[in-house]
């Protein structure tokens, strides 16, 4: 009986005991379940949110003419990899640049429920040596991506000459051989900048073109201005470490270590064209190098500066008053034309000798601007 009992009882006891391990089994399922429906609850969310962040970012993937640019900016620029160029998410304006690179634009949109308190069109790369321009304002547009309030209504474009940067030995000028920062239009441009272009000796780093807006780069820049009716604009250049201001009303006194030197305006200067005669304010932020980044803190310094600056004097009603002036250098060039012809190019037959004339600079150099320098005068 024992013995029957006893296989009866370890029976029970078993039956017992399975019954409680499946009941643990069960139990433990249950909350292993549980916890797997958690963690894919969990890991639903954390991808979401990481869609979310992708998408406040990356608005479009990226073209094929954007691939193929942040490429080479990425061969090019130490600062710049190719990663973080196609991260920008970058979009094709369209334009094409002389030797038919695209001109690549970020726009930072109103976001909803926020009117922008103003338009700022950020500029970089408007001389192909100056490095250290290009990569500062991608820098600048990390900080945005990061942080876009919806403060200010942004339009990006890092490099406006594609051509100039992204060669074998990168130069100031665009394909043509013009300087961009000539080459905007102002009411006397055919006089005057024939005139300063002599007073260099006709230094083909200075060659304003045959026409205002004669090239691809500056027609677009001047597009922006006509289109965006930005209410300030910010352009980066290198080599000269100080800050310029042009237009109303007073540029700031420092930006991070940059502190303000009035450099003068040039006939066909970007300050020139916009900042005296259209009135909107042009920030001209001179780098102390064009080869060489400052440190993060001089980075994120000006950044700061910038935008506490922008926030508190952008003067609103100077975009009415420069839309009506379109009209108006439009008409004072075409009189001043008439009267004075064009500027002759460098050298007679072509420009094929230009590129050989310019120092040649590479990514990663110091890269001064030696001609400049040399005159002693510091001029962008
Ligand atoms: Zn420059």
């Amino acid at each position: 009986m024992i013995r029957s009992h006893e296989p009866g009882h370890l029976n029970r006891l078993a039956q017992t005991s399975a019954t409680a391990i499946v009941a643990r089994m069960r139990s433990v399922l249950s909350r292993s379940r549980l916890i797997f429906t958690l963690l894919q609850a969990a890991t639903v969310m954390l991808l979401a949110g990481q869609a979310h962040a992708a998408e406040a970012v990356a608005t479009a993937p990226n073209t094929q003419p954007v691939i193929d640019e942040c490429t080479r900016i990425g061969h090019k620029l130490g600062s710049v990899s190719l990663a973080g160029c196609l991260a920008r998410s970058l979009s094709d304006t369209g334009t094409r640049s002389v030797n038919g690179q695209a001109i690549l634009m970020k726009e930072y949109p109103p976001l909803p429920g926020r009117k922008p308190i103003g338009r700022i069109l950020l500029i970089g790369g408007t001389h192909g040596d100056e490095y250290s321009a290009v990569s500062i304002v991608f820098r600048w547009m990390e900080t945005l991506d990061q942080h876009h309030s919806g403060l200010f209504h942004w339009h990006v474009t890092p490099l406006l000459n594609p051509d100039g940067l992204l060669q074998k030995h990168s130069q100031r000028l665009n394909a043509h051989g013009v300087d961009l920062n000539r080459n905007m239009p102002t009411p006397d441009w055919y006089r005057q900048s024939s005139a300063y272009w002599q007073s260099t000796g006709e230094d083909p780093r200075r060659y304003p073109g045959t026409a205002p807006l004669s090239e691809p780069e500056s027609n677009w820049l001047y597009e922006q201005v006509r289109q965006f009716k930005p209410d300030a604009i910010v352009s980066v250049h290198a080599p000269f470490g100080v800050l310029d201001f042009d237009g109303p009303p007073e540029g700031p006194r420092d930006l991070g270590f940059l502190h303000l030197k009035l450099i003068g305006t040039y006939p066909g200067s970007l300050g020139n064209s916009v900042g005296v005669q259209h009135h909107i304010p042009v920030i001209t932020v001179e780098l102390p190098y064009a080869g060489i980044m400052p440190t993060d803190a001089q980075v994120s310094g000006m950044w700061g500066d910038l935008v506490h600056w922008l926030r508190l004097n952008i003067p609103k009603p100077s975009t009415i008053e420069a839309k009506a002036r379109f009209e108006d250098i439009a008409q004072a060039l075409s009189a001043s034309m008439v009267q004075e012809g064009t500027p002759a190019a460098p050298g007679t037959a072509s420009d094929g000798g230009l590129t050989t004339a310019l120092p040649a600079t590479d990514a990663g150099t110091t890269a001064p601007d030696a001609q400049v320098i040399e005159s002693g005068k510091p001029v962008h």
